[in-house]
């Protein structure tokens, strides 16, 4: 096994926390990236990783990223990350859901978990039978929290207003083509508000059938999803999956914006620079998409109620703007300033 600290994915990270529990098959590992703004924040990933090793690479990477997410966010949260390692039917019980609260309970606030990959807010339920330091669980209508894509959709749709006003001073979406890369719970989110301001639309999704259903409510055109990153439009959003932003991909864009709410668009960092270097506005997806941890994050902190978490989220078009600014004015990808800044605001700047 290799030593943690030796991967290229440790940031100095305050902690790494490994949990076994024999009785309920519970192994899980919890790092805490930055406590600088607060309890480190960040869902838990319940997932098949072939090795050990691999989990705990996803568990530096994600907790890093929820830290520099957490700090543009302007939360007083710090970034943290969980993996159950799950076996390979995905066995998942409530015994190993209440040892995994035990564990998160024992790190005493430092960590505080929410929803990821292969978890709902039933597991949620379950984890908190054994810990308070738990968000996404169901909510009361009008209450801050319950599930995060409505909101994430609203906060990438005020990030391509802003995108929008920035590269082709238009002060609305009207006649706009944006061009939509999945629409599920965020994409289809953003493809309503889009339509509502008489956006022309063209709608993909790897699901034919979702997207010409979508596209026939709203009056919009779709294509085959392996054809949407080359449609010529205003603005592409990618609301799909990670690591859509390659050499290739990016040299075939046809578009002057990419702004969208999928997490790690980026497949490496050089593409960074590849998307600046085509004049390319870009909206970091970190910045963009936060949304739905506003959301659980004043669930948690019990600050507020849906109006605060709307005011929140519309602060994200300001540190858009904020990182535009300084990546026209020195001539540095909007990617790169955004994590310059995460790394002033959690200290290590
Ligand atoms: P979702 O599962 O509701 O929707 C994703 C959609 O993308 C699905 O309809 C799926 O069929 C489609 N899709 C998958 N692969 C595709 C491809 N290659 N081409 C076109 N469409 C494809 O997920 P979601 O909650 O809408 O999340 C979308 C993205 O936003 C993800 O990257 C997620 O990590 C990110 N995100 C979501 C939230 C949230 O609050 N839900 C918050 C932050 C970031």
């Amino acid at each position: 096994m290799t030593a943690p600290w030796t991967l290229p994915d440790f940031d100095d990270h305050e902690g790494l926390h490994l949990f076994r529990d024999a009785a309920s098959g519970l192994t899980a590992i919890i790092a805490v990236h930055s406590t600088h703004l607060g309890p480190a924040a960040g869902g838990t990933r319940f997932w098949h990783y072939p090795n050990g090793d691999d989990a705990i690479v996803d568990a530096l990477r994600l907790s890093r990223g929820m830290s520099f997410k957490n700090a543009m966010a302007g939360l007083p949260m710090g970034g943290g990350k969980a993996v159950i390692l799950a076996d390979t039917m995905r066995t998942k019980t409530p015994e190993m859901l209440a040892a995994f609260g035990r564990a998160i309970d024992s790190l005493g606030g430092r960590y505080v978990t929410a929803e990821d990959v292969g978890m709902s807010d039933a597991d949620m339920v379950a984890i908190a039978k054994t810990t308070r330091h738990v968000s996404g669980l169901p909510v009361a209508a009008g209450s801050a929290g319950g599930d995060p894509g409505p909101t994430t959709a609203f906060g990438v749709y005020l990030g391509v207003l802003a995108a929008i006003k920035r590269a082709l001073g238009k002060d609305s979406a009207q006649g706009v083509h944006v061009a939509i890369q999945g629409v599920g719970s965020v994409g289809g989110g953003l493809a309503r508000r889009l339509a509502a301001d008489g956006a022309k639309l063209t709608l993909a999704d790897a699901d034919a059938a979702r997207a010409a259903k979508l596209a026939d409510e709203l009056g919009a055109s779709h294509v085959p999803a392996a054809d949407i990153l080359t449609v010529e439009a205003d603005v592409l959003s990618p609301c799909a999956l990670g690591a859509i932003l390659t050499e290739q991909s990016i040299a075939a864009l046809r578009v002057p914006v990419v702004a969208g709410g999928a997490n790690n668009q980026l497949a490496t960092p050089n593409d960074a620079d590849r998307v600046h270097a085509r004049g390319i506005l870009y909206a970091p997806d970190y910045v963009i998409n936060a949304g739905g941890i506003i959301n659980v994050a004043l669930e948690y902190l019990g600050e507020g109620d849906r109006a605060e978490v709307e005011a929140r989220v519309r602060r994200i078009p300001e540190r858009l703007n904020d990182v535009w600014a300084e990546s026209a004015a020195n001539d540095v990808p909007a990617a790169i300033v955004a994590d310059r800044m995460a790394k002033r605001l959690i200290g290590r700047g």
